[in-house]
């Protein structure tokens, strides 16, 4: 059979992986890890750094479609695997994704608004922005940052206080965005098939601590109005992007119901991980499908639910939630449980309520 080639084996991968064999492929998974996650599922394991030639050249001797499951691999690496095997999503969406300046530029230009930013070289740069913005802004590397890493939140902040923050951030390369005070957080998962066919999950209500996700409830408690903002921002950004495979858009709700896009990240998303339990085509297989030429899957959902990632040695808890009857649990077999780091997650189940999301009813929309 095929095989698909996956860029990263974490748990993105190893689920990807998992979707992949169900489907009948075989998976090429490139790690620099020897002990990663998909390496217990993947067919082929290539411990290779995502830069290493050889290791390129393998993936790609391997595969007959390549993909990913984060988007930090550089741009160079995935147009030289593009020049010999199809990778979906294309390289170009990868390139706009991995840098938060471009990334908000693209959404813009889209007329998808986003928090006001302004790019940050130099103190002089932050000095100047947090006066745009009243005091108040998050200062994040452009490029690599994920969970919140990279990341300064300023209030009210004075020019002395700032004094030396780019230089102890890297030196630039940096955005600095206004401080919203957001009602409430969503994401989207959405897929553009090979076809041109869209599809999109239902919105998910988030919740960060530290700028780590801890938990997705769906229906997000959002009107309407707000829910369908989020399909035509997911609609428009793939279609402009040509985009074949499942992204996930992350929004700030405002209080009367705007939606500011955060960011994008295209490949499968954490808080999409709900769509295993309460869809019957996951967000990971309908990946597959889409990079595979398949045609996508439903993406409605015969739940509600609530997922919690599962953090550091809060893993010793997870067993006794498989007493729980309407319980998935997903471990990805990590070894070691360093604090903070993403061990498994599990979606419990509830009946599906009936029409619109439970607070939109409660505001009698
Ligand atoms: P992820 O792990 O989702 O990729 P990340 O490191 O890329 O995270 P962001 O999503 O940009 O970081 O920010 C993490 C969290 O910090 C957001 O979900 C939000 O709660 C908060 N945050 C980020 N930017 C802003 C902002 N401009 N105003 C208010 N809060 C913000
Ligand atoms: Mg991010
Ligand atoms: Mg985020």
């Amino acid at each position: 059979g095929a095989t698909i080639g996956i860029v990263g084996g974490g748990q993105l991968g190893r689920m990807l992986a998992m979707a992949a064999a169900r489907l009948g492929y075989r998976t090429a998974v490139l790690d620099p890890e020897p002990d990663c996650p998909a390496r217990q599922v993947a067919n082929i394991h290539i411990a290779a750094p995502y830069e290493d030639s050889r290791g390129l050249e393998q993936l790609a001797a391997a595969s007959d479609v390549i993909t990913y499951e984060f988007e930090n691999i550089p741009g160079v690496t995935a147009r030289s695997l593009a020049d010999r095997v199809p990778v979906h999503p294309l390289p170009e969406a990868l390139e706009t994704a991995q840098d938060r300046l471009s990334e908000k530029i693209f959404f813009n230009s889209l007329g998808i608004a986003t928090a006001p930013f302004v790019s940050v070289e130099s103190d002089d740069d932050l000095v100047q922005g947090l006066a745009r913005f009243g005091g108040n802004g998050v200062l994040k590397t452009r490029r690599m940052g994920y969970d919140g890493k990279g990341q300064r939140v300023f209030h009210q902040a004075t020019e002395t206080v700032v004094r030396g923050t780019v230089a102890a951030m890297g030196g630039g390369g940096l955005i600095l965005e206004g401080l919203i005070s957001f009602e409430r957080e969503i994401s989207i998962i959405a897929a553009r098939g090979a076809d041109g066919r869209f599809a999109a999950y239902d919105p998910a209500e988030n919740v960060h601590r530290n700028g780590i996700l801890v938990r997705s409830t769906v229906p997000a408690a959002i009107r309407q109005p707000t829910a369908e903002a989020a399909g035509q921002a997911a609609f428009t950004i793939l279609e402009s992007l040509g985009y074949v495979g499942v992204v996930g858009i992350e929004f700030f709700v405002l209080k009367d119901g705007t939606l500011l896009a955060n960011e994008m990240a295209p490949r499968v998303h954490n808080s999409g991980h709900w769509t295993e339990a309460a869809c019957t085509i996951s967000q990971f297989e309908q990946h597959i499908r889409a990079v595979a030429g398949l045609p996508l899957g439903s993406t409605e959902r015969h739940h509600d639910c609530v997922m919690e990632n599962i953090l550091g040695a809060d893993q010793e808890k997870a067993s006794a939630l498989l007493s729980e009857p309407d319980l998935l649990l997903h471990l990805y077999g990590k070894a070691e449980a360093r604090p903070g780091r993403k061990m498994g997650h599990f979606t419990r189940l509830y009946p599906l309520s009936a029409g619109a999301p439970p607070l939109a009813k409660e505001l009698g929309s």
